[in-house]
């Protein structure tokens, strides 16, 4: 038989936490997220799913967005970081994919370009995340510039990006919100704020376009909570399997560095999954696995190829029996947060090597 691992993937899910997008935000339009490979899922394949369903799509970069062109997808792809060089406009031209004009060189880079039929741009503006995008002084000259130029299509979108949208008691999504309503004031044009933790925590922020990635995928960004309070379905649940078990004495270790000592005789199953399969190598002891649907905790550091975990509380586990690392029944974001990290971290870390197979029920 060959290597157990899977990264199965529940379209029905997918389509039910769109659905819950579209209940959250009914008057808003969506721009579904699948740049990093649809953070780790496969982007085709999610893209696939959403082409019809979402109002738009988006990526990070032009490859990205290249990719799903050439895989058949037909939305409109935003791409999210901008122009890197002034010769993608001709294709964004070419293959409908809209740009963030988000500084002065790629507005340059536009206003030079001949193109075959004008771009769709989102002018982004820097409301506090003070990574990307344009100070708010500068939004009147820019968008000015943008409407002046043949190369941009006149529906431009205003937009910008949270910073802490993820945390209800911070005040800075107020703040950030209320600094872009000014800005753009005077403005015509669709606008654009919400992440996921918006879509979810800040209505006044869903505006015209909402831009929903992690929540897609199932999980909850939101600080301090599971995805259990909403009914977001996990998409991807990453399964192995037990290949070997053991007894252990009390006061013997296991696994590299001897981390974990056995405080009693003790029963260890080994799963064939580690940091080489996407399992993130900082999970510390104790971290909860689902061997045959029940939690067991994670004895000693994780390997490339392996993790081993403490069975001695569940009679009955076998050579072959079914271990899930997260997704059903294993919310992601607990993982990540025993590994000290983010769920959106582990999904789009997984290698290649661990297929990605649609399971959906
Ligand atoms: C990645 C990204 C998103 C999606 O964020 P989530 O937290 O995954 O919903 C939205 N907008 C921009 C600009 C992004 O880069």
């Amino acid at each position: 038989m060959a290597r157990p691992n899977q990264a199965r993937l529940n379209l029905a899910a997918l389509r039910n936490n769109l659905g819950l997008v579209r209940q959250l935000a009914p008057h808003s339009r969506v721009m579904a997220v699948v740049k990093a490979n649809a953070y780790g899922h496969g982007a085709l394949t999610i893209a696939r799913e959403l082409d019809t369903l979402a109002d738009a799509l988006a990526v990070a970069c032009i490859e990205e967005a290249e990719e799903l062109r050439d895989g058949g997808i037909n939305a409109p792809v935003l791409l999210l970081e901008g122009l890197f060089e002034a010769a993608e406009l001709a294709l964004a031209a070419e293959r409908n994919f809209w740009v963030t004009i988000d500084n002065e060189r790629q507005l340059v880079w536009l206003e030079q370009a001949r193109l075959s039929r004008p771009v769709r741009c989102l002018l982004k503006l820097d409301t506090g995340m003070h990574r990307l995008g344009v100070a708010p002084e500068q939004a009147g000259l820019f968008y000015r510039r943008l409407r002046a130029s043949p190369n941009a299509r006149d529906d431009i979108v205003l937009s910008t990006h949270f910073a802490s949208a993820d945390d209800t008691a911070s005040d800075q999504t107020r703040a950030q919100l209320a600094l872009f309503e000014h800005a753009c004031r005077n403005l015509p044009g669709e606008r654009s704020a919400a992440n996921s933790a918006g879509v979810l925590a800040w209505p006044a922020s869903h505006l015209d376009w909402v831009r929903p990635g992690y929540m897609l995928y199932g999980n909850s960004p939101m600080v301090g909570e599971n995805a259990g309070g909403h009914t977001l379905q996990p998409v991807m649940t990453l399964s192995s399997a037990v290949i070997s078990l053991r007894e252990v004495q009390s006061g013997e270790s296991v696994g590299y560095g001897a981390t974990w000592v056995a405080s009693r005789p003790s029963r260890i199953a080994t799963i064939c999954a580690g940091y080489g399969d996407g399992y993130p190598r900082l999970a510390p002891n104790g971290t909860p696995v689902l061997v045959n649907g029940r939690r067991a905790p994670l004895a000693g550091r994780v390997s490339m190829d392996m993790i081993t975990v403490d069975v001695t509380e569940l009679p009955g586990v076998c050579i072959g029996d079914e271990v899930i690392l997260w997704g059903d029944g294993l919310p992601l974001g607990e993982v990540a947060r025993y590994a000290g990290t983010i769920g959106y971290e582990l999904t789009t870390r997984m290698p290649a090597r661990t297929p990605r197979v649609v399971i959906t029920p």
